[in-house]
């Protein structure tokens, strides 16, 4: 089964995010798990909960019972997205301290990770027209970075002496 299912009642469980982050969310994804419902219920009775409370949305209430009990059992949390944006990793959702500190811990790793190979080595933000995070083997691989320059300064207005 795949995290994106085994999960879902975090909310929003897809990591969608480029193939090398991949690994660094679903091991969040799991970790968040963890925090938001208590350990005895099995995995998928709160898979089931989930679903009659909300329907599988991070966002709709579909039954008032059913999403008052998810409400008691998990503390009011719930992911609402996953995604990247600007190169950086984003996880939102209504959490508590416990899960902020795994969603912080998931974002900074996602920083010194290479989006596109999951490589370490020499990761910066990397501008190819649209920027990406990527290590010095996928930079190489891409050819070289756009170059943008500095906007040009105002022209003070010259004055017509040819005339
Ligand atoms: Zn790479």
């Amino acid at each position: 089964m795949k995290v994106s299912e085994k999960y879902r009642h975090i909310g929003y469980s897809y990591p969608g995010v480029p193939n090398g982050w991949k690994p660094i969310v679903e091991k969040a994804i799991i970790e968040i798990e963890k925090e938001m419902w208590p350990r005895w219920i099995p995995l998928s009775l709160k898979r089931k909960i989930h679903y009659w409370a909300t329907g599988n949305s991070a966002i709709r209430i579909e039954n008032t019972f059913w999403h008052y009990l998810r409400s008691k059992l998990t503390r009011n949390q719930i992911i609402t997205d996953i995604k990247d944006k600007y190169a950086t990793l984003r996880i939102y959702g209504f959490y508590g301290e416990s899960i902020g500190k795994i969603v912080k811990e998931a974002e900074k790793s996602c920083d010194e990770t290479c989006e596109s190979c999951g490589g370490k080595e020499d990761v910066r933000l990397s501008d190819y027209g649209w920027v990406h995070n990527y290590c010095k083997n996928c930079r190489e691989r891409k050819g070289p970075e756009r170059v943008r320059k500095p906007k040009p300064k105002k022209k003070t207005k010259k004055k017509n002496t040819e005339k």
